[in-house]
């Protein structure tokens, strides 16, 4: 496989190059040079998930890794299931939260340690990485125990859930957690300090596991496939994804898919008030507004990474601009729709019920929707509680750590601080 930095055509990678590097030069994307179209996609659809999922990527990334160390990280990345469930008599939803730590995440933070450590054998890695909640988690379970890789996670000290925190802060081992006393700007400030340092950055092999990381993105065009596969043959055609976004790593992974031939009609960027897509796509106007904060956290960004890998889809004619619409959802449709959702008889949490939301507004005669249900409604138990009025039961996953001691060390937002903790700690 061949990679282009969007910011430097010169600027090329492998895949195993682009998974190591992460950003290219000038913070340049890496975007395949090609995407390739399969051929018989009804045949693929009626493949199980891991064996299609193997299939599919053996077509985007060719024979780099060799056949069966791509079959082995699938293997191992991909061990629980996305199942779709249907909501109205025209809308389904694809479940996504059934990995460890009940988000999406789990698919490309999984497939990206597995690839990492295979294409890293044996040299010492660092990953360094901040969270404002969900990335964390499923970064350092899946990095978790794996040899010769170390985790470092910064969080905003007090501002994500207590569960959200205990699910990366209680593990341990190669895992490191700090909790600064800043917010989450402030926490991600620190980790770009740390790679403009070359002490840090040589000294401790730094790599950020963040999304935009090429392997990342690949694993999730995998589940668009799933979803598809469970969606009736004759509905295909018709289908219309909403894309609860906020970096817009998902979106695009499904837009690659699209591109590679999957029968999706048109998507939906759904966003939350932080609207900066929705807007440009009806004015032409690139205008990030302040980030503000609201109840879909993970969906709190204005300036959203990933968005040049979907104008260069868009750009080099693979999808057609007209098959992506916007729509922002504030919080009382949030919480109208998380309500309607459970009048269907479906609980949701509000990263999903904003894509259900813009899709049941969005959908004309015929078509049918699917929207993307990102995380576990636990995992927003005091709002679901809250706009429901009803108790929800914790999953296993939190039961497991709800009563265990968080490991997280308390550092200000002093990058002094941390550059001192991090070489002692890893020294
Ligand atoms: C990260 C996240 C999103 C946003 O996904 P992007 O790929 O960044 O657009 C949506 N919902 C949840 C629950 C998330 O954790």
């Amino acid at each position: 496989m061949e990679l282009v930095n969007l910011k430097n055509s010169g600027d090329t990678a492998s895949f195993a190059e682009a998974v190591k590097r992460g950003l290219g030069k000038n913070q340049g994307l890496y975007f395949p040079a090609t995407i390739p179209t399969l051929g018989d996609v009804d045949e693929l659809l009626d493949k199980p998930f891991v064996e299609r999922s193997i299939a599919i990527l053996r077509s985007i990334i060719g024979d780099e890794l060799g056949d069966g160390l791509l079959e082995e990280i699938v293997q191992q990345a991909f061990t629980f299931p996305a199942p779709v469930e249907t909501v109205t008599d025209r809308i389904y939803t694809l479940e996504l939260f059934h990995g460890p730590t009940l988000a999406f995440k789990d698919f490309g933070g999984r497939f990206m340690a597995q690839c990492l450590s295979r294409i890293s054998a044996g040299e010492p890695v660092t990953i360094l990485t901040a969270t404002s909640g969900d990335t964390g988690a499923a970064v350092a379970r899946a990095f978790h125990g794996i040899e010769n890789i170390n985790v470092v996670i910064l969080f905003p000290k007090g501002k994500i859930s207590p569960l959200q925190e205990k699910l990366f802060s209680t593990l341990g081992d190669n895992v490191h957690t700090v909790a600064v006393e800043g917010d989450f700007d402030i926490c991600q400030s620190l980790v770009k300090t740390a790679f403009d340092d070359p002490d840090v950055r040589e000294g401790l092999h730094l790599n950020s596991a963040n999304s935009i990381n090429i392997s990342r993105l690949l694993a999730q065009v995998c589940y668009y496939f799933e979803a598809v596969s469970q969606i009736p043959a004759e509905k295909r055609e018709q289908l219309v994804v909403s894309v609860p976004s906020g970096n817009f790593g998902n979106l695009t992974a499904g837009m690659i898919a699209k591109a590679m031939g999957l029968p999706i009609k048109r998507f939906i960027a759904a966003t939350n008030l932080n609207d900066t897509v929705p807007r440009y796509l009806k004015t032409g106007e690139w205008e990030p507004n302040a980030t503000v904060a609201t109840m879909s956290n993970a969906m709190d960004v204005s300036q959203p990474n990933n968005w040049p890998r979907i104008e260069a889809l868009i750009e080099q004619g693979y999808i057609d601009k007209s098959c992506l619409r916007g729509e922002s959802v504030d919080e009382e449709y949030t919480q109208l729709a998380m309500r309607q959702l459970a009048h269907h008889g479906y609980t949701s949490e509000p990263h999903a019920a904003i894509a259900f939301r813009a899709v049941s507004h969005d959908l004309n005669e015929g078509e049918y929707g699917l929207f993307l249900g990102t995380a576990h409604p636990a995992k927003f138990r005091e709002t679901v509680e809250n706009v429901l009025g009803q108790p929800l039961s914790l999953p296993k996953p939190l039961q497991e750590v709800a009563g265990k001691e968080s490991l997280a060390v308390t550092l200000p937002a002093d990058y002094q601080a941390l550059k001192a903790h991090m070489m002692e700690l890893l020294k």
